[in-house]
């Protein structure tokens, strides 16, 4: 059997060389010059008649080429691979040293943790939960006092029981924040397609080194693949400059920030009680006493979530009015300068009123958005995050989840995909599934335009309330699901949690408006292009067929008859208004008569116990392609349809005004939107991630019909007790 080789490695002065002595009982230095680990030192020990050959690296406070001892340290690690590293940690100063931890962890290195100098921390009133750390960090750490060799023997066990398990290590994803994560993200997939170093490190931790501008790296990058190192480093100047932009900081300094984020959020789980020393606590620290504290904390978030849903509805009203009237505007000049047919209802009904319904939210996106990044730039919303895994862990959840959740709009405005994609740092495959059939009933910046304009048309005095239950209904519903689908298709154990926390920040106007427009402009796109197009397409779907000869010849002798019953030259006032209402009769029964007209009357057979009309039906079909569609299409809908006659006001105002339309059908209809089948891009989406086809199928008829149970009960209850 070939020789098992494990490497100590940590910070210097952890006690590196005094455990190998305790190990190996050769006699080397002890000592504090700098330097003096730089040369390799192997020893040899044997436990339970195997030999073990231990090499005392030299310490290191991190994993980059910054330095020499690094350098080697690192070397030795990814071309000797050793079948174990003893990462030694010095208790009394537990954060610097899991900096360390952390990187080992990123790298896919299979380490153990002994944690050095415990009589030290003591003596500073510093006490470790190990098997709390251990737990939260998914490996064993081993309590020692190397210079009385105590925790040699639980060592050498620990390190044996490791090497004979021969398990595989995943390397650590740790979340940078969505910039970092985003390019990132990229660059794994062009490392991993191209198989550039994959051979020496992780795909993702080479492309980590990339953006901390590891020189050693990048030279052996340049040297192995010049194009694609190019590229990568394009990326990094790209994401270099965009974080100059918005935050003032290199990538470097953002990814440490969230390192040490990660490695503060275990002292606040419990694992490090500190006895003295109280006023020590850093600022951000103290803030979080406050803001993540058991009962005040949840309170401050409901009035944060609330204050921020009544800011936009409040500034955003008039905007929102500006751009409806624009719109209108922009029909009537198109009906004045464009003849009758086809084109010219294609554009109105089909680009104008369908199109313009989405982007006339624009303004409330664009005030939710900054309210979004005002959380996200401060750091808030992490101890969202942070304060909602106590209660997701309740639903068979993960504390990771929460991220996802907040990605796909949990406050407002996200989107499913990319929340979808978050899941892939949960690393239990059960709790990954069922928070990807989860996340899409959060309140993406799609179904947003869908509120706005139900609440806009029925609730319009208290509109940041209604969207206040709306998010607190979508998370309750989310999690009542997960609770389900957890105990019975996805039953498992959960597994242990760690949130980073990055110190709180005040957000530069620059960065939040860079952020801001960022989002905005993905929503102004989405519209002007896959919206634009469904729209179209769907407006065909509610024109053709054209109503036969037959049926249009009699509205028009009805038109005949009326016009010489009471001929204009005799003034008959009320001729206007007949010959709209025949126009508006005509209107419906063509639409009805269409396509996708026929499609939503066969629906009705059974929507209508949900109260809703087929109009409605057409435009939830619709929404399944994505949801600002059902905003779209109802636009069209009533534009084609003419179901007020004089054809008057903003959509709000004509849903208001239909008949068949009152509260309570807004309400079932908000609560069918929020749960019914993903949009078709996250479908395929939940199809790729969850691999299998089978579970994009699942969300979509688990999904629909459990938002048709609901909508049908809330909507029969409601009519009983007389809404
Ligand atoms: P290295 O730089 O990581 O190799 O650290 P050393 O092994 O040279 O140790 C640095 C200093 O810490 C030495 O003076 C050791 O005697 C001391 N030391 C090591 N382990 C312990 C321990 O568990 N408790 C205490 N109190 N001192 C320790
Ligand atoms: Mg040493």
């Amino acid at each position: 059997m070939a020789e098992t080789v494990i490497a100590l490695a940590g910070n210097p002065n952890s006690g590196k060389t005094t455990l190998f002595n305790a190990f190996t009982g050769s006699h080397q230095h002890v000592g504090n010059y700098p330097g003096v680990t730089v040369e390799k030192k192997e020893g040899y020990y044997s436990h339970n008649s195997r030999q073990y050959k231990i090499v005392d690296l030299p310490g290191t406070y991190s994993m980059t080429a910054y330095s020499m001892e690094e350098l080697v340290a690192r070397d030795y690690l990814v071309n000797e691979k050793p079948a174990l590293v003893i990462n030694i940690v010095d208790a009394a100063n537990l954060e610097r040293n899991l900096y360390l931890s952390v990187q080992f962890m990123e790298m896919g290195v299979p380490i153990l943790i002994a944690l050095n100098m415990i009589d030290v921390a003591k003596n500073r009133g510093i006490m470790i939960d190990t098997q709390a750390l251990s737990d939260i960090m998914g490996l064993p750490v081993v309590p020692t006092i190397a210079r009385r060799g105590e925790g040699r023997e639980d060592l050498s066990r620990v390190v044996e029981r490791m090497i004979d398990k021969q398990s595989q290590t995943v390397p650590l994803n740790i979340s940078y924040g969505s910039d970092v994560d985003q390019a990132l993200d990229e660059m794994e997939k062009l490392i991993t397609v191209a198989n550039f170093l994959t051979d020496l490190y992780p795909p993702r931790w080479t492309a980590l080194k990339y953006l901390e501008s590891d020189e050693q790296i990048i030279t052996i990058g340049r040297q192995t693949d010049s194009e694609l190192s190019r590229n990568l480093e394009d990326k990094r100047r790209r994401l270099t400059h965009h974080l100059e932009n918005t935050m003032d900081l290199h990538p470097e300094e953002v990814i440490a920030d969230h390192r040490y984020g990660f490695i503060r959020s275990l002292l606040v789980k419990n694992v490090v009680t500190i006895e003295k020393d109280q006023d020590r606590l850093f600022l951000s620290d103290r803030i979080d006493k406050v803001l993540t504290n058991r009962f005040a904390g949840p309170l401050i978030m409901a009035a944060v979530l609330f204050g921020l849903y009544h800011i936009t509805f409040t500034y955003s009203e008039y905007p929102v009015q500006w751009l409806n009237s624009f719109f209108g505007w922009l029909s009537s000049l198109v009906d004045v300068f464009v003849p009758d047919g086809l084109v010219k209802s294609m554009i109105v009904s089909g680009v104008i009123d369908g199109v313009g319904g989405v982007l006339g939210f624009v303004p409330l996106i664009m005030f939710m958005f900054f309210g979004i990044s005002f959380l996200e730039d401060s750091g808030y919303m992490a101890r969202v995050a942070y304060m909602l895994d106590r209660v997701f862990r309740i639903f068979g959840l993960h504390g990771t989840s929460v991220m996802a959740f907040i990605v796909s709009g949990g406050i407002a405005g996200g989107c499913a995909v990319p929340g979808i994609m978050a899941t892939r740092t949960l690393r239990s495959p059960k709790e990954r599934l069922a928070t990807i059939l989860t996340v899409p009933f959060m309140n993406c910046g799609a179904k947003l335009p869908v509120f706005a304009l139900l609440t806009a048309a029925f609730f319009s005095n208290n509109q940041a309330m209604v969207m206040f239950i709306i998010t607190i209904g979508a998370w309750v519903g989310a999690l009542l699901v997960a609770k389900l689908l957890r105990s019975t298709v996805i039953r498992g154990e959960p597994t242990p949690f760690v949130m980073e926390l990055p110190p709180y920040r005040l957000p530069t106007f620059k960065g939040l408006c860079i952020h801001t427009w960022e989002r905005t402009w993905q929503y102004i796109k989405k519209a002007g292009t896959v919206i634009l197009g469904i729209s179209i397409i769907l407006w065909a779907l509610m024109t053709f067929p054209n109503l036969p000869q037959s049926e249009t010849g009699q509205f028009e002798s009805q038109r005949k008859t009326l016009q010489i019953e009471a001929p204009e030259a005799t003034g008959n006032p009320g001729l206007q208004e007949q010959l709209a209402l025949i126009d508006a009769a005509e209107a419906e029964s063509a639409l009805r008569y269409s396509f996708a007209g026929r499609i939503g009357t066969r629906l009705e057979y059974i929507s209508q116990w949900a109260g809703f009309d087929w109009r409605t039906n057409i435009a939830l079909v619709g929404g399944f392609a994505a949801k600002e569609v059902v905003v779209s299409t109802l636009g069209t809908a009533y534009s084609l349809g003419e179901v007020a006659p004089e054809k008057s006001g903003s959509l709000a105002d004509q849903l208001a005004a239909a008949p068949g339309w009152r509260p309570l059908t807004a309400v079932a209809l908000i609560i069918f939107t929020m749960f019914y089948a993903p949009c078709s891009v996250s479908v395929v989406c939940i199809a790729k991630e969850a691999g299998s086809w089978k579970w994009g199928a699942f969300s979509m008829i688990f999904n629909t019909s459990l938002a048709f149970c609901l909508s049908v009960i809330v909507y029969q209850i409601g009519t009983m007790v007389g809404l």
